[in-house]
């Protein structure tokens, strides 16, 4: 057991997308292969309690752990790098600190005291801080701070560092990363940006151990040295982070730049194994010298903020890796596609892939889209409201049920094939209230499912609250429509697939939230492989 947790802050500067998730999981991979155990928390300054009410518009996907925490999409990072599970206590945003606070008060905790923001609220993000390291897992906790140095609603964020970095023995770093523009109309690279970011910090009374400067150029020796001086680190500390091919990349990149070293020697650990990467970089060459070429079609809503797919195109990356082929994802928006313009829309792909969703609009689209791909035998994989979808076009256009429905979309439809779960019924809150996290479920041997898994008992994450109707399961089963996955406690319908299709297979939960760069999500692995399958038949077809 690690005897004491040392702990890394991230912090950013000067703008926000510099990849701060990134760069702590390209860090956390480095240290990890040199032996160390690792998690990443993230602390996001908004005031919900979870992003799980929050439009995917507004901060992209909501990624979910096992144990069932609505997050913030940089934790699926952390797990797609470092391959382990997260948890709630990863995520906490300044809206659970505050309810916790508020709750605390009323409870009668502070009885006779003002409750403010130092030290009660600073109390709260400290202790939050501390309780991935008092596990008593990890040697080393790096804790993202969410949006940028300066922002009126990360200052309590800062002041908790600050505290922090005066507690004895609590042993902790700060890694700030900031932005080195290039303008071109001086041929240069500006550094002044990253010393007002500095400043800023400085005022807050933290003072930066480590720079890392996002940049789309080599810096040079003397930019480094300049920042060294007027930041207070020195030059070996001021880490070069250059745009990269592939966010696959960025470890191998922190690695040349001896991030991982640094951060040792300044955490007083020492270096232990050399981080060879070498499952990692195996993956890393499939994907940058990919053999075959798919075109894959991600039908959803949100399409025009592609973070709202993150775990998906992800997943996709990884099957495409494994499969050795490249995937062009065509990110087509459901509220596009018509009867009447489907097949031109769809006719080019390999795949199609019906994505998460919530709510009314696009769904006639998507419902297009299923049609499409089950008559024209095209592979096809529904996530969640795509599982969804495909139950509902064939109840519509195979069983007859010309008005069947979600309840979700249509409360009074006649046919209700998928209609809220009994356990969701009384809940009127929105927040967290969903069915979410890993529930387990029993494979049927004879199906897709199976020979993707190969196993009868798999286990994933949900997230949502109508289910299929078990109703109507036998009609469906007799006119072609199997549930080749169901929960073994409850019933519950978690997988269809279709028979005499080469792969039709729509899930209830999210795969993607489950694959990672070293273990690819099965399903996704075959439902590339079907598509580059139905690709070389439709080039050769005399083969056949
Ligand atoms: N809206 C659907 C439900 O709540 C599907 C949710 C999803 O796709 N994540 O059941």
């Amino acid at each position: 057991m690690p005897s004491s947790t040392k702990y890394i802050f991230v912090t950013g500067g000067v703008t926000s997308s510099l990849g701060k998730g990134i760069i702590a999981a390209s860090l956390a991979k480095l240290l990890q292969a040199r032996g160390y155990s690792v998690t990443i928390q993230k602390l996001d300054p908004y005031i919900n309690v979870d992003p799980g009410t929050l439009n995917p518009y507004e901060h992209g996907e909501c990624f979910v752990t096992d144990d069932g925490a609505e997050t913030d999409l940089d934790l699926g990072h952390y797990e797609r790098f470092l391959n382990v599970s997260t948890s709630q206590a990863n995520n906490v945003t300044t809206g659970r600190i505050y309810q916790y606070v508020i709750n605390q008060e009323r409870e009668g905790a502070y009885l006779g005291k003002t409750v403010q923001v130092i030290p009660h609220i600073t109390d709260e993000i400290k202790r939050r801080i501390k309780l991935l390291g008092n596990t008593g897992n990890y040697d080393i906790v790096i804790t993202e701070i969410g949006g940028t140095v300066g922002d009126i609603e990360s200052l309590p964020y800062v002041e908790a560092v600050r505290q922090l970095k005066w507690e004895p023995n609590f042993d902790c770093i700060v890694l700030h990363l900031t932005l080195v523009p290039y303008l071109a109309t001086s041929g240069e690279l500006k550094t002044k940006p990253t010393q007002h970011s500095v400043k800023a910090l400085l005022e807050s009374g933290v003072q930066p151990d480590i720079l890392a400067l996002r940049t789309e150029y080599k810096l040079t020796d003397g930019v480094k040295e300049k920042v060294a001086l007027f930041c207070n680190i020195e030059p070996k500390a001021v880490i070069q982070a250059i745009d990269a091919e592939t966010i696959y990349d960025v470890p191998n990149l922190m690695r040349e730049e001896e991030l991982d070293k640094v951060v040792l020697n300044k955490l007083s650990l020492p270096y232990k194994d050399e981080p060879t990467l070498t499952a990692w970089n195996e993956v890393l060459n499939r994907i940058k010298n990919p053999k075959h070429k798919v075109a894959i079609g991600l039908i959803g809503k949100y399409i025009e903020l592609k973070d709202s797919y993150k775990s998906i195109a992800e997943a996709i990356i990884h099957a495409g890796a494994s499969n050795e082929t490249e995937v062009d994802i065509k990110w087509i928006h459901s509220e596009s596609i018509t009867g009447d313009n489907v097949e031109e829309i769809l006719s080019k792909l390999d795949g199609i892939l019906v994505a998460p969703g919530f709510g009314e609009r696009g769904i006639e689209g998507k419902i297009s889209t299923i049609k499409y791909a089950r008559e024209n035998k095209v592979p096809f994989f529904g996530i969640c409201l795509g599982m969804q979808g495909a139950v509902i076009e064939f109840a519509r256009n195979v069983l007859g049920y010309a008005k069947a429905h979600s309840t979700e979309m249509e409360p009074n439809t006649p046919d209700p094939v998928i209609y809220l779960m009994e356990e969701q019924r009384s809940i009127t809150e929105k927040g967290g209230t969903m069915r979410l996290g890993a529930y387990p479920c029993s494979v049927e041997k004879n199906s897709n499912a199976f020979d993707s898994y190969n196993k009868e008992e798999i286990s994933e994450r949900h997230r949502h609250r109508y289910e299929f109707n078990n109703k109507y399961k036998e009609e469906f089963e007799k006119a072609g429509m199997k549930a080749t996955g169901i929960n073994p406690n409850n019933d519950l319908v978690e997988i269809v697939e279709l028979e005499n299709h080469p792969w039709f297979v729509s899930v209830q939960f999210h795969p993607e939230y489950k694959s990672t760069v070293i273990n690819p999500h099965p399903l996704f692995v075959n439902f590339i492989k079907a598509s580059m399958l139905i690709k070389e038949q439709k080039m050769h077809p005399a083969s056949n």
